[in-house]
């Protein structure tokens, strides 16, 4: 992402902010957004609340800008948000911090698309909040010395400073701001939570203890809240809570606390061993998170690890849709690497080729594009691919990727190795055929010789060669 400044960011927000006060705007509320009309479902909220919390927003609550993915639309630029509010539940009993995620797409006549409002599906990251002091240090450097008793010129430092902690002693990098005239530290707003930050994380690290955000993913993705994960991992009702506000977790409780984040199976047992101690409510809709969770793990690491660098390129894929972006991800690579570069075996639906154990773990979804936090679990593991792996997907994604399911699913209706496979089955008839990797290779070998797979232009021409 482009370097992206507070200014750029106020007045986009000052825009959206006239716009919403002037009611020209409209929350998408078609059936791809349920999860917008979810959050007024769940919580006591109405259409006045949410304009009062748009017009809340503060640059600090941006997080990033993406391109509009639909076709036709590519032009439009989206710009995401994030904020924490407190909302009563509607059907509990309970005031609860809502995290929300709320993207805009501002037209050029001025309206303002509220394309979602709803609970983040995972914590989001700020932008400006991680170069909070990176923009600090920008600054003119010129600050109050307590020493000098005035505003003064002061230069930055970096210091080691040691410290006992539990009869071991650590070596922590701090910044410190020095006065050019009297030499003493300063002390300006900001430094010393900056430094407190840097420690903590600098602990963490030597100790290879959880971060808050490892333990915010583990409550998104086991869909429980604070309470209910603490007792279910056998801690104190409160625990979680004071570690989220920032008390550091002994070893003992951190490996807990990894072991869950990695292993559903371990998280379903602490849960089973705990299930007196919370509500049945809560432990069933933790039970149906761990048990979808474990779905993941029925696909092989390198298709995780394609789906995972797919999500992250691709902002709103449907199922339809990836399941087609696969088949090409498998076919261009087979037919360039002479090696299939995961094990699925693809099947001849009525809908074109489809992998049916990620059919299985994204069915939930239907038509909607897929959102999973549970996608958290792999966060980083789409950096175990190859960068030839990477090179297909990327030239899959940023080509066929640029079309919606079901063209897609028009285009494999032209293709050999789907039509094949289905010989003898109608249309509308439902078949299991396995369509060989042999085929899907050789298919693509076949079309390597007119097309360059290899380029953009290449498989361009080859899309455009199906759909004429
Ligand atoms: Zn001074």
């Amino acid at each position: 992402m482009k370097n992206i400044t507070q200014e750029e960011i106020e007045e986009y927000l000052s825009d959206v902010k006239k716009a919403v006060s002037e009611d020209r705007y409209r929350l998408d509320r078609n059936s791809r957004r349920q999860d917008n009309i979810d959050l007024f479902i769940n919580y006591v909220i109405d259409e006045s609340k949410a304009k009062d919390i748009i017009l809340s927003l503060e640059v600090m609550d941006f997080s990033e800008i993406v391109q509009n993915e639909h076709v036709g639309f590519e032009h439009e630029m989206l710009y995401i948000f994030g904020k924490d509010v407190q909302l009563l539940e509607r059907t509990g009993t309970e005031e609860v911090t809502v995290s929300l995620y709320i993207k805009f797409n501002k037209l050029e006549n001025n309206y303002v698309i509220v394309i979602s409002f709803h609970e983040q599906h995972y914590p989001l990251n700020y932008y400006f909040n991680k170069k909070e002091m990176v923009d600090m240090l920008a600054k003119e450097r010129r600050d109050f010395c307590i020493g000098c008793r005035k505003e003064v010129e002061y230069y930055l430092k970096k210091k080691d400073i040691k410290k006992i902690i539990k009869d071991k002693e650590y070596s922590f990098t701090i910044t410190t701001a020095i006065c050019s005239e009297c030499g003493e530290e300063l002390s300006f707003p900001g430094l010393l939570d900056y430094n407190i930050r840097e420690i903590d994380k600098q602990y963490r690290e030597a100790e290879g203890l959880v971060s808050i955000n490892d333990i915010q993913k583990l409550m998104s993705i086991y869909k429980i809240g604070k309470a209910p994960l603490s007792l279910a991992l056998g801690f104190g009702e409160i625990t979680i809570t004071r570690y989220l506000e920032g008390q550091i977790p002994s070893k003992e409780y951190s490996d807990v606390i990894k072991t869950a984040l990695t292993s559903p199976e371990y998280m379903k047992k602490c849960l089973f061993d705990n299930r007196d101690k919370i509500s049945e409510t809560a432990f069933r809709k933790a039970i149906g998170a761990v048990e979808s969770t474990e779905k993941l793990f029925s696909i092989s690491p390198k298709m995780i690890r394609v789906i995972a660098y797919i999500f992250n390129k691709l902002e709103e894929v449907t199922p339809l849709m990836l399941q087609k972006l696969l088949y090409y991800v498998q076919g261009i690579y087979s037919a360039l690497y002479d090696t299939p570069i995961f094990e699925e075996d693809c099947r001849a639906w009525i809908h074109g080729p489809v992998y049916y154990e990620v059919f299985e773990l994204f069915r939930d979804f239907k038509y909607n594009p897929i959102d999973d936090a549970r996608f958290a679990l792999f966060n980083g593991s789409k950096d175990n691919l190859s960068a030839e792996e990477k090179e297909v997907i990327d030239l899959v994604v940023d080509t066929f990727g640029m079309y919606g399911g079901k063209t897609l699913e028009k285009i494999t209706h032209h293709e050999t190795p789907w039509v094949n496979a289905r010989r003898g089955y109608g249309d509308d008839v439902k078949s299991n055929e396995i369509i060989s990797k042999k085929a899907i290779t050789e298919y693509f070998r076949y079309i390597g010789k007119q097309y360059d797979l290899k380029s953009e232009d290449g498989l361009k021409s080859y899309i455009h060669s199906k759909l004429g």
